[in-house]
């Protein structure tokens, strides 16, 4: 299992695909890959059971995409199929989520706070990015995120796009693996340094409880790391890629 998310000037899917072949050792048993198709102007979805490889042949990535997540799973809460395999929605398609971990209180969650909504998988994962759309009806995204990670028990690893924004990823960090990796080209984020090869400079690691806020402006990446509640982290531990 594991994750990758990429904003910048290189092609995202090609990014995302190619850090996820290199998390393939992390074990898994599906995968997909979210790009936004820049021609198009809008949001592409791919899974596939099996090798990261297959998103490859099966699938054509256009030359403009820039913004991507992906994900290979190791099933907990559903059993591996095509439904099952993230990237996930949430009920209106506003939000869209890859996850590592498991939401030990997700039944308890959807009975309070999520009753009427409708869900596609038999995932965990799925309330997450439906607590977001919920939340956010009255809140920022950022605001959204922030109060649904004070309900989730568990451990997670995520990121969130939003079909609305495309100049921001939103990442969260509890207990499953999360990096960052950072150029001038642009930022990656990732379950293990291995998915920055190629595309960072340097990298950071993050402590349990941060949320991310990736952004790109204009030719510029940047990101911002916050605790739980919004404080920024001031001790951010800073590392170079040059052990590679
Ligand atoms: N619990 C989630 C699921 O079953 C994520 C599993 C993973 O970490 O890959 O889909």
């Amino acid at each position: 299992c594991g994750i990758v998310g990429y904003i910048g000037k290189a092609k995202a899917s090609e990014v995302v695909i190619k850090g996820l072949e290199r998390l393939e050792y992390r074990g898994y048993d599906s995968c997909g890959v979210t790009y936004f198709n820049e021609a198009k102007k809008e949001f592409i979805t791919n899974k596939g059971i099996g090798r990261v490889a297959s998103l490859y042949q099966e699938f054509k990535y256009p030359e403009s995409n820039h913004l991507g997540i992906g994900h290979t799973r190791w099933a907990t809460h559903g059993v591996a199929n095509y439904q099952n395999t993230h990237p996930h929605y949430s009920q209106s398609n506003r939000f869209i989520i890859v996850h590592n971990g498991v939401i030990d209180n997700h039944k308890e969650l959807v009975y309070k706070y999520l009753p009427d909504y409708n869900f596609r998988s038999d995932t965990d994962t799925e309330v997450i990015v439906n607590l977001v759309e919920e939340f956010s009806k009255k809140r920022t995204v950022e605001e959204a995120i922030r109060k649904t990670i004070s309900l989730l028990d568990g451990s997670y690893a995520f990121l969130i796009l939003d079909t609305e924004d495309t100049n921001h990823i939103y990442a969260v960090k509890n207990k499953s693996p999360l990096l960052i990796g950072e150029s001038k080209e642009g930022i990656v984020l990732g379950s293990d340094v291995l998915a920055f090869v190629d595309y960072a400079d340097d990298y950071y690691l993050l402590e349990d409880n941060s949320v991310i806020i990736v952004e790109k402006n204009q030719d510029q990446y940047s990101f911002k790391v916050t605790d739980a509640v919004g404080f920024e982290s001031n001790h951010l531990k800073k590392l170079p890629m040059d052990f590679i």
